[in-house]
């Protein structure tokens, strides 16, 4: 085996040879490979790859019958001696991630139950797993037997459509549009007909190079030259070095043109790396802030930590407080320590406002990761960091995984926002993740928020946490004053007064009047949540899910939120025909409408997950704001989120109680939260705020405390509740999500899973006794997407005992975690109850 890498300069060639098995093997390294198998494994490496070899790297593997993608988790500590196979590739010139992420996925695997080199996977940017695939040719010997023998209809095809070249295994099977057994393959390959080779395909990211021009040699003359090539030429006399990018926008013809001065020796034309910049807009350099005395304290203790050890602190400041303040001081403290920086931000509206306040600060150094960009622009800010040429990343709860090697602060910002747990596959919370890498690189963490998780507060009160705070907002700015509006009055009422209160409309009225902004908050999008039929009172529900279809107008479609099932907007009632559909239940689509029918002359802007889909969007969203062409901006919840637009001084919540009514044990804490983030974008610059609370609850202890502000009243009354429920933080859960697409089957699966572990603490003596079992029941959606659900809730005192009960379930029970038909998903901390 050798590998051959000629980095020339502006390509990589990666050439593999045939395997060498005389070879010396020089070490043996642990691969972590990317299947879902827990452990990691052992591989030899070949003399000849020593050179190349470092933990980071992404290696290709034999694994059983298939070569696979394995990622270098360092020397293997002894292995169990076992057939030790030999890694076939490298695939990588630098590491993806440096040594000290090895502990941390470890970590994340163990705790999170989730296989290793699956974790990786995740973490590294998309786009970089290669695939095998098999291609076939045909020999000399395959096309004597073409010419000259006769052979069955479908081996003719196969060599005819082979003799003009090699082709895909899976691809033969459409050309010749028919399927071809592999027995078929396998005799031809043993007949000699046709030979079988590996080849590497899905790779999609690679680095963007861009052609450069220089000036190479000054004393040629150039009086001779056309006026386009002097012109070129002038252009690099000032420039020195320019991209054909740029200089084409000087002389458009210019690409054809440098080639020619290259022949002549006028210029030298040479590759280079760029990055595709995220946002591409220009941001001008800002100072720091006057510290206010609050700031200043927490500024200074939490940068005294920075190169002392681990430590996570909780800073907890007012809705305007200056939070981004602090974060950018201390971050400034951690470059000073020649430290890295990583800041979580909760979804991409916040990391434009985010990423725009640090790239004014810093510069250049300034990283930005999210799901919003190509894969092609997240693999190039990935590099940037490790290469050290980024020293600060910002980004969303993925950016947990940025390969950093020394840092010296992981901030979290509004930490208690549900963004940060990840639903899908590698089920994680990239806060409290935060904190775990935080302890194994010995840094700081940083979490911020004015309205903190129950979770991290209390691990403060422990003093688990080092509570930082902000009472007041920057330069005295009042908080805003918070009125309530009691919904129980106008429930009677029909159409837009109903919702939009005398009060509000009033409210709304005056700010306009007077030339500013408002913000207007309903958790709900879509034009009517609840579409009932007016002649037999059924509601329009979805067909694969157990739940109410939404309508939306623009689209002109009723919608399943869950499951994305849509039908026509003219359908008629599935139940008696009739087609007298009355649209109940207010969201953000036809409130929209209603504050245009009201006021119609103000500028309106809706912003939600239906407009937000196309990329950009979000951004024009907060222009408007910004440069106030937009007077109302009516939205869901992504409007709550930490927004600094200081024309803003009306904030009406249009119905505080939706989430009030979740089956969640969180549903209190998240409508606090809500409430007083979204009340908070209220009167932030010099004009005072106020806010209107429309609520058919205004006696609620959350509703109550979110119009005072008060997150410590809040802290109180909910603690007590969770103390005598034994639910979090007093205890840990892992919740088993089981779903299947047949009831009964689904049904039986969670009954024998509920057994298996009440079996577990059944035998004295009792390893388990502080572990609860609840369930299985049925989950409160009972069906999405066509599948049934199931939920078993597992409590414990601690995770390492919840940790021990749920391995031991696991390895004593394989088959009832493996994926069919029944799916068992384990949730570890648990967000999402429902
Ligand atoms: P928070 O995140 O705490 O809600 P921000 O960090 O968005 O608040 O800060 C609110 C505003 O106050 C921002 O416009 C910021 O520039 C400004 N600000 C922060 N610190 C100071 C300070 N020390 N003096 C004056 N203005 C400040
Ligand atoms: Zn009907
Ligand atoms: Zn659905």
């Amino acid at each position: 085996m050798f590998l051959l890498k000629t980095s020339n300069r502006h390509r990589q060639i990666i050439v593999i040879k045939t395997p060498n098995q005389m070879e010396t093997v020089v070490n043996h390294i642990e691969v972590a490979i990317a299947l879902p198998v827990f452990q990691t494994f052992t591989y030899s490496v070949p003399e000849s790859f020593a050179d190349f070899m470092a933990t980071g790297k992404r290696v290709l593997v034999p694994f059983g019958q298939r070569r696979v993608t394995g990622y270098v988790f360092g020397q293997s500590q002894g292995s169990n001696t076992k057939e030790i196979k030999s890694i076939l590739d490298i695939l990588d010139e630098v590491p993806l991630f440096p040594s000290s992420m090895v502990p941390f996925f470890k970590w994340i695997s163990d705790y999170y139950k989730y296989p290793v080199g699956q974790v990786v996977k995740n973490a590294l940017p998309g786009g970089l797993n290669i695939r095998d695939y098999a291609s076939v040719a045909i020999t000399e010997k395959g096309r004597h037997v073409l010419a000259h023998d006769r052979l069955a209809t479908i081996a003719r095809d196969v060599l005819s459509q082979l003799r003009s070249g090699s082709v895909l295994v899976k691809d033969l099977n459409k050309k010749i549009k028919r399927d071809i057994p592999g027995t078929l393959l396998y005799s031809f390959e043993r007949c000699g007909w046709i030979t079988k080779e590996w080849k590497l395909a899905g790779q999609k990211t690679k680095a963007r190079l861009e052609r450069f021009v220089r000036l190479a040699d000054t004393t040629l003359p150039v009086d001779h030259l056309s006026k386009t090539r002097t012109k070129i030429i002038d252009v690099l006399h000032i420039e020195g070095e320019i991209s054909l990018k740029k200089l084409k926008e000087t002389v458009p013809t210019a690409a054809a043109l440098i080639k020619s001065l290259e022949n002549e020796g006028y210029v030298t034309i040479h590759y280079k790396r760029v990055y595709r910049d995220p946002f591409g807009e220009s941001i001008e350099p800002d100072r720091a802030h006057i510290l206010n005395q609050e700031q200043l304290k927490a500024v200074s203790q939490s940068s005294n930590y920075l190169t002392k050890g681990y430590k996570t602190f909780l800073l907890r400041g007012v809705t305007g407080s200056g939070k981004t303040e602090v974060y950018m001081q201390v971050a400034a403290e951690a470059l000073k320590n020649k430290l890295a920086v990583l800041v979580l931000v909760p979804e991409i509206a916040l990391i434009t406002q985010m990423e725009r306040c640090f790239r004014a600060r810093f510069g250049e150094c300034v990283a930005v990761l999210h799901s919003a960009l190509s894969t092609g622009e997240r693999y190039d800010q990935w590099s940037r960091i490790i290469q050290g040429q980024a020293t600060i990343a910002i980004g969303a709860r993925s950016a947990i995984f940025a390969p950093f090697r020394n840092i010296g602060v992981i901030i979290v910002d509004e930490e208690h926002d549900a963004s940060y747990k990840q639903e899908g596959s590698l089920r994680y919370n990239a806060r409290d993740l935060a904190a775990v890498r935080a302890k194994q690189n010995e840094c700081v963490a940083l979490l911020g928020s004015a309205t903190p998780s129950l979770q991290s507060y209390y691990n403060a009160a422990i003093k688990k946490f080092t509570e930082l705070t902000l009472e007041k907002r920057v330069e005295q700015r009042p908080l805003p004053d918070i009125r309530i509006v009691d919904l129980r009055q106008s429930r009677d009422m029909r159409g837009i007064r109903r919702f939009i209160t005398p009060e509000l409309q009033e409210a709304m009225k005056a700010s306009l009047e007077r030339g500013e902004q408002i913000l207007l908050f309903l958790n709900r999008r879509g034009y009517a949540s609840f579409p009932v039929c007016g002649a037999c009172g059924q509601p329009m529900r979805c067909k694969h899910c157990d739940i109410s279809l939404t309508l939306h107008q623009q689209a002109n479609a009723y919608r399943c939120h869950y499951c994305g099932f849509s039908r026509a907007a003219t359908s008629k009632c599935e139940y008696c025909g009739s087609d007298k559909i009355r649209h109940l239940g207010l969201g953000t689509e036809k409130l929209e409408a209603m504050v245009a029918s009201i006021f119609p002359k103000a500028r309106i802007a809706r912003m939600d997950r239906d407009t937000t889909q196309r990329k950009g969007s979000i951004l024009k969203l907060l222009k408007g704001l910004k440069n106030r062409t937009t007077d109302i901006l009516v939205g869901t919840q992504m409007v709550a989120k930490g927004h600094d637009f200081p024309n803003i001084t009306l904030v009406g919540i249009i119905c505080a109680d939706l989430s009030l009514s979740f089956p969640d044990f969180r549903a209190c804490e998240r409508t606090f939260q809500l409430l007083a983030q979204v009340a908070g974008r209220a009167g932030r610059g010099d004009k005072r705020g106020s806010v209107i609370l429309q609520t058919y609850n205004p006696d609620h202890f959350s509703i109550a405390a979110a119009r005072q502000q008060d997150f410590i009243a809040f802290y109180r009354q909910e603690i007590n509740f969770r103390k005598a429920l034994n639910y979090p933080p007093y205890s840990r859960m892992v919740q088993l999500k089981i779903s299947g697409k047949d009831p009964h089957e689904t049904e039986n699966h969670a009954r024998l899973l509920g057994d298996l572990c009440r079996g577990l603490k059944a035998p004295p003596p009792d390893d388990y006794q502080s572990v609860e079992v609840m369930g299985p029941i049925e989950a409160s959606l009972t069906r999405v997407a066509g599948r049934f659900r199931w939920q078993v809730l597992l409590k414990g005192l601690t995770a390492t005992v919840l940790h021990q009960f749920i391995n031991r379930l696991m390895s004593e029970n394989p088959k009832v975690f493996a994926r069919h038909p029944v799916q068992v998903t384990i949730d570890v901390d648990p967000y999402f109850m429902m």
